[in-house]
């Protein structure tokens, strides 16, 4: 089933986004189809990225003088929501592969680099974008080492210098499009002898999947989004070159904590997963499910209310995420990073929920694995643990900003070894760079 994105004010949409916005509902109907296979097996959606790629959508964020569509962040949100209805799994892997492209086009951007920076910088964005282009090449963004505090201590994959460039060698966990990528953007912490591991020596580089010492492992057996393929990655003194930057050094933490929006892109995703579980509901009570006989239950009353539940919850939540993601900027304001993360916040809370509604509504026959509600129940249930955003650091992180001034972030009480590493610290806030 095809359904517009009518629920923006399309007046404020380039028509450019607009006509994506309506292909991916035209592809949508097969990735659909595809979806149960791929959540059944735990396969990756090969050939959605192949749907995708045809239409040139693996390049919406690359900017325009290198080929791609030059959307910016607010519109490739509003496109990985629109596949998020029909395939939970392909968004979200598709946002990991976007994200790697707005990095390199994002933090480049930032207008406190400085010349020199900039000029190590472009090559290096240049190539990624060639990549992405003119290879088709899919990147994957493995940062999570799992175990304690990965969100508050320096990578603990490692980098260190040998002739003629870097080996890395480190464990990344929940490795989305793992075996399915071309690129992974592998985030580490350059060593340097009787150093103790330092947030400012992060490092980001490009590995190509055939590299010497790289290997997939483990297995993928998860409740949902299982057609993301999120194996564990083991890196061997992989050798890499400056080339194989995807930012010059020291640039990573100088610009992220600026762009903290870049953080949030998991949520496009799970906005279109509860979408998907209110639009089912409507189809389901209104006898339209294909596959399903055409019984009417719209005269149920405590039916029809839960759906009016379910609406009072999806429209406001859609309504501050779009806000959010349409005035994301770098360098944002104060009350830009609160809206960003309440929308965060409340899209993973409401993306379970809203599911949740939709299998006590729908009743017995929604919850058989032959209709799609099912796995948005599972996929649903995903969102909020993902880091470095999850629902519980997202209540600590708009707590400390509304109780505490720029200067008393870092003294503000919380667990210990916390994951307050990814709080946003004011207009100045460079802790990052100073550790
Ligand atoms: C389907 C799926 C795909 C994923 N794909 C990727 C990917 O492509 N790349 C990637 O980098 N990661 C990916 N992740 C990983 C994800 O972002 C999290 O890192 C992971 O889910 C956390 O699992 P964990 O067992 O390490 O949890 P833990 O680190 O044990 O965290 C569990 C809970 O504890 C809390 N917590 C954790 N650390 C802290 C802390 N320091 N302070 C306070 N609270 C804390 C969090 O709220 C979290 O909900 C994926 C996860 C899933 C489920």
């Amino acid at each position: 089933m095809s359904v517009p994105a009518d629920y923006y004010d399309m007046n404020r949409v380039r028509p450019e986004v607009a006509a994506v916005l309506d292909r991916i509902n035209q592809l949508g109907a097969i990735f659909a189809e595809r979806a149960y296979g791929i959540d059944e097996d735990a396969s990756f959606p090969v050939e959605n990225y192949k749907d995708l790629a045809a239409e040139g959508f693996m390049t919406l964020t690359v900017p325009e003088e290198y080929g791609g569509k030059g959307f910016d962040l607010g519109e490739y949100a509003m496109v990985g929501a629109e596949i998020g209805k029909f395939c939970g799994a392909t968004a979200l892997t598709f946002n990991m592969h976007n994200s790697s492209m707005m990095w390199s086009r994002f933090m480049y951007e930032m207008p406190h680099l400085t010349a020199q920076e900039k000029a190590a910088f472009a090559p290096l964005r240049e190539r990624q974008f060639r990549r992405a282009v003119k290879e088709q090449g899919i990147y994957s963004q493995p940062i999570s080492e799992a175990g304690q505090n990965w969100t508050s201590k320096p990578a603990q994959t490692e980098c260190r210098k040998v002739e003629g460039g870097w080996k890395i060698t480190g464990f990344k966990k929940f490795a989305s499009l793992a075996g399915y990528c071309d690129y992974y953007s592998i985030v580490c912490t350059e060593r340097f002898e009787g150093i103790e591991p330092r947030h400012k020596d992060t490092m980001i580089f490009v590995v190509h999947k055939d590299s010497p010492g790289l290997e997939v492992k483990g297995d993928w057996d998860p409740l949902g989004m299982r057609g993301t393929n999120s194996r564990d990655l083991i890196l061997r003194d992989v050798f890499v070159t400056e080339e194989d930057m995807m930012m010059p050094r020291g640039i990573f933490i100088k610009t992220l904590p600026h762009w903290p929006h870049v953080m949030a892109t998991l949520s496009p995703t799970y906005m279109g997963v509860a979408q998907s579980a209110y639009d089912f509901t409507v189809a389901y009570l209104r006898g339209e499910v294909p596959g399903m006989p055409p019984a009417d239950r719209r005269m149920f009353t405590t039916k029809r209310l839960a759906v009016g539940k379910m609406y009072a919850r999806l429209a406001p939540v859609r309504a501050l995420w779009w806000q959010a993601f349409t005035e994301a900027q770098g360098f944002p304001s104060q009350a830009q990073v609160m809206r960003m993360y309440a929308a965060q916040y409340n899209v993973m809370e409401a993306a379970q929920e809203i599911a949740a509604l939709a299998i006590r509504t729908c009743g017995g026959q929604a919850m058989l694995k032959s209709l799609p509600l099912e796995r948005i129940y599972r996929d649903s249930r995903c969102g909020a643990l993902m880091l470095p955003f999850t629902a519980e650091i997202m209540e600590d992180y708009m707590s400390v900003l509304a109780l505490y001034d720029e200067g008393e972030i870092d003294d503000a009480p919380g667990d210990e070894h916390g994951a307050r590493t990814s709080i946003w610290r004011g207009y100045d806030g460079q802790k990052l760079s100073a550790e």
